[in-house]
């Protein structure tokens, strides 16, 4: 395994590589969701190429950036099958504040976008970045971050990118919580607090499969979570799984929360089919 921390170096190691290039694209701290992604990467690919990038672009003025877990050690010793880790210094990905900007358009302005705002930008940005560099056939990516993950192909179909993105199920612990680097940052009584972010999509889910309506999937969902103790809620809507506004009637849904346990943000989604 190569480990590449400058686009130079990275091009390098990608030469005497033949063949369908699968991507991953993670900012360290791995568990096994992202190996989950790699999985799925190396059954689909020749070669694989995991990114391991902790993007300040990303992160808005008090977020974690500083505190973000880095192990670049740790998380290559749990890499298996891999060519090329790429793992760039800041100044190696941003040689200069980029005067070239993608702009995430309007889905990155509600739900996470609304608490983050800048957020979607930065990640577009990074990934654009990333595509071009390593020019994969495809690039993995985690249901997890289910905003993210619509917004990378709402870019790709715009801007004619040629790669395919695939999509990988949310991990989760036997416990019911979606696996997240930010996990670490729990004490063992908010990881139990924190299983009412699952635990509420659940009981929204449970309402749907009932034959309830939109709304009341979403005051069930709404009021489990509410009640939560150390819990506050950011949002929990109930949205369209492709355009992300609000789904008020029938169709393919996806319940998609937010929520602070201590000081740590914490975000879960679940598909739901509603009428
Ligand atoms: P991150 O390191 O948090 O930026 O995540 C890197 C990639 O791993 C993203 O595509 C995430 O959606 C995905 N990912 C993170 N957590 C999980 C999980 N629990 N299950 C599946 N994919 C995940």
């Amino acid at each position: 395994m190569i480990i590449a921390t400058t686009p130079a170096q990275l091009i390098e190691a990608l030469k005497p590589l033949h063949g369908d290039i699968g991507l991953v694209m993670t900012m360290g701290a791995l568990h096994e969701g992202h190996l989950s992604l790699v999985e799925a990467a190396r059954a689909e690919s020749d070669h694989v190429v995991v990114s391991i990038y902790v993007n300040p672009l990303q992160f808005g003025p008090g977020e974690d950036f500083d505190a973000y877990p880095r192990d670049l050690e740790g998380d290559v010793a749990k890499l298996d099958g891999v060519d090329v880790v790429f793992a760039p210094t800041d100044e190696a990905m941003y040689p200069r504040n980029p005067l070239v900007r993608i702009d995430p358009g309007p889905v990155a302005t509600v739900l996470e976008g609304k608490t983050r705002p800048t957020h979607f930008a930065g990640v577009l940005q990074v990934v654009h970045k990333v595509f071009n560099l390593v020019r994969p056939h495809a690039a993995w990516f985690g249901q997890k971050d289910a905003q993210q993950l619509a917004l990378i192909r709402t870019m790709v179909a715009d801007l004619n990118m040629p790669l395919d993105i695939r999509a990988v199920p949310i991990k989760r612990e036997s416990s019911g919580l979606a696996m997240s680097s930010r996990n670490t940052y729990l004490s063992q009584t908010e990881k139990e607090q924190a299983l009412a972010l699952s635990r509420a999509l659940e009981a929204g889910k449970r309402v749907a499969l009932d034959g309830g309506s939109a709304s009341q999937t979403l005051a069930v969902a709404r009021e489990s979570l509410t009640h939560a103790p150390g819990v506050k809620m950011d949002y929990l809507e109930l949205v369209d799984r492709d355009t992300f506004m609000p789904l008020t009637e029938s169709g393919n849904g996806l319940l998609v929360t937010a929520a602070w346990v201590g000081s740590t943000r914490l975000i879960d989604n679940l598909e739901v089919v509603i009428g």
